[in-house]
C-alpha cells in the first residue's frame, strides 16, 4: 500500500495524483500519491489498518466523507461543523481528520477578488460540498446565504448546521436575481452529464453577479456557458481543486506550500494537460 493514497469509489477518475505527485516532485520528496478503491463495507477495515499498514495520510472522496468521521481518532473543528472529512492525517500514531474543501473555495473565491464580506449568495446543493461551502462563506462574512436544494431538508440541514443568515428552499424556488455571488454546488453538468444544469434559466441574473460553479471536468459547465451567455463573469471549480489538495498536502508534511504560486502554476498545468487526453472526456 502507498504511504498517501486517495480513497473513495470510484476513484479511476481521480486527478489528486497529479496534484500530490506534482508537489512530492516539486519539492524532491520521495513518496508516490495513489488511487485505491475501497468499498464501503472495507472502509472500517481500511482506516483501522492504516497506521500499521505504513499508511502516512489519505484523502477521502465519494462515498466515504462521512462515515470515514467515525473511525478516526480525532476530528478538526471544521470537518465535525461541515459533517465531512476529505483529509486524514497520522500524528503520533493516531488518525485525524480535516476537511480543506472550505479553505480551498474561500482561496479560489479570493484568488479572482471576489468579495465575500457582506455579500448576498445564492447557492444551488445542499450535499457534502455545499455545507464546506455553506460554512466556508459564513466564516467569511457573507450576509445571507440562500440555498437552494431538490430536497428540501438536506437544505434546512445545512441552515441548521450553520444558525443564522442561511435559508432554505426547493430548488423549484429558484431565481438568479438579487445576488453577488451565484454557485452551484450540485453534480448537475459533470462530465459525461455535460448538457444538463440544475436550473432551467438564469434570466434574472444581475450583469454584476459572479457565478461559480465546483464542477471543473467540463471546464465550462452548461450552467456557466448560460451565465457567460448573459455577459457574467464565470469561474469553474479547478482552483479549489487544486487549493484543497495543496493544504491537504501541507497538513501531511507540515509546510506552507500553498503559498506557492509556482507550484499552483505547475499543479495546474499538470492537471490541464490531464483533462485534455483521452481519459476524462
Ligand atoms: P453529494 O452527493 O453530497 O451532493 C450532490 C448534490 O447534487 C445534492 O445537493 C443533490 O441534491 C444534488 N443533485 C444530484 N443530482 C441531482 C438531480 N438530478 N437533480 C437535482 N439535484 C441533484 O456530492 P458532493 O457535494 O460531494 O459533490 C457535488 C459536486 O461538487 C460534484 O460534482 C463534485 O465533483 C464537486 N466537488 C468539487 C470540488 C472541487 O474541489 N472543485 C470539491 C468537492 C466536490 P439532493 O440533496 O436532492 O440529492
Amino acid at each position: 500500500m502507498g504511504r498517501y493514497l486517495v480513497i473513495g469509489n470510484p476513484v479511476g477518475h481521480s486527478v489528486s495524483p497529479i496534484i500530490h505527485n506534482t508537489i512530492f516532485k516539486y519539492l524532491g520528496l520521495p513518496y508516490e500519491y495513489e488511487t485505491k478503491r475501497v468499498y464501503k463495507c472495507e472502509l472500517k477495515e481500511f482506516v483501522t489498518n492504516f497506521v500499521s499498514n505504513g499508511g502516512y495520510g489519505f484523502n477521502v472522496t465519494v462515498p466515504h466523507k462521512r462515515k470515514v468521521m467515525d473511525y478516526v481518532d480525532g476530528l478538526s473543528l471544521e470537518s465535525r461543523i461541515i459533517g465531512a472529512v476529505n483529509t486524514v492525517c497520522v500524528k503520533s500514531g493516531m488518525l485525524f481528520g480535516y476537511n480543506t474543501d472550505a479553505e480551498g473555495f474561500i482561496r479560489q473565491l479570493k484568488s479572482d477578488n471576489i468579495r465575500i464580506e457582506n455579500s448576498r449568495v445564492k447557492l444551488i446543493g445542499a450535499g457534502g460540498a455545499a455545507r464546506a461551502v455553506a460554512y466556508a462563506l459564513h466564516k467569511n462574512g457573507a450576509r445571507t446565504i440562500k440555498i437552494y436544494n431538490r430536497t428540501f431538508e438536506r437544505a434546512k440541514e445545512v441552515c441548521n448546521m450553520i444558525g443564522e443568515k442561511v435559508y432554505a428552499h426547493t430548488l423549484s424556488e429558484f431565481t438568479a436575481d438579487y445576488c453577488d455571488i451565484l454557485i452551484n454546488t450540485t453534480s448537475i453538468g459533470l462530465y459525461p452529464d455535460i448538457d444538463s444544469s440544475p436550473v432551467e434559466n438564469l434570466d434574472d441574473l444581475l450583469p454584476h453577479t459572479a457565478v461559480v460553479d465546483i464542477i471543473y471536468n467540463p471546464s465550462k459547465t452548461k450552467f456557466l456557458k448560460m451565465a457567460e451567455s448573459k455577459g457574467n463573469a464565470v469561474y469553474n471549480g479547478l482552483k479549489m481543486l487544486i487549493y484543497q489538495g495543496m493544504l491537504a498536502n501541507d497538513l501531511w508534511i507540515n509546510r506552507n506550500t500553498v503559498e506557492s504560486k509556482a507550484l499552483f502554476d505547475e499543479i495546474m498545468k499538470n492537471i490541464k494537460r490531464e483533462l485534455r487526453n483521452e481519459k476524462h472526456h
